[in-house]
């Protein structure tokens, strides 16, 4: 395998992350968790392989994950919930959209409000 496949990895179950829509990486980064200078620094995972993220997807063709630990949804504020779940499930939505955006800078796959955030740090 060449060397620049490594790093597509999951470093939870070791598996292939084959594209962008099974990328905890890019959902954190399109929901602006992530900087993108430090992209290609961080380890790759799977989004069902990340719970704690995961289970804020909302959506018709995302197969809910369920937490069952401190940090299960249930137990956290209902509010905060609200507003992950938002944010996250938007994220989602976004991710899917990628693959067809064609020749964009990385930098435009964000959320608008990723974006503002990106900017505002950056000035
Ligand atoms: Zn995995």
């Amino acid at each position: 395998m060449a060397k620049c496949d490594e790093g597509y990895l999951c470093s939870v179950c070791g598996g292939d992350v084959e594209n962008i829509t099974q990328s905890d990486l890019y959902l954190r980064f399109v929901i602006g968790m992530v900087d993108p200078e430090l992209l290609h620094a961080q380890p790759e995972k799977h989004i069902r392989c990340n719970p704690t993220l995961a289970q804020f997807i909302v959506a018709e063709d995302f197969e809910p994950v369920i937490v069952d630990d401190d940090f299960a949804k249930s137990k956290l504020d209902p509010e905060h919930v609200k507003e992950r779940e938002d944010l996250v499930s938007r994220g989602w939505a976004r991710l899917k959209e990628i693959p067809s955006l064609g020749e964009v800078s990385i930098l435009e796959f964000p959320l608008p409000e990723a974006i503002e955030k990106m900017k505002s740090r950056e000035s």
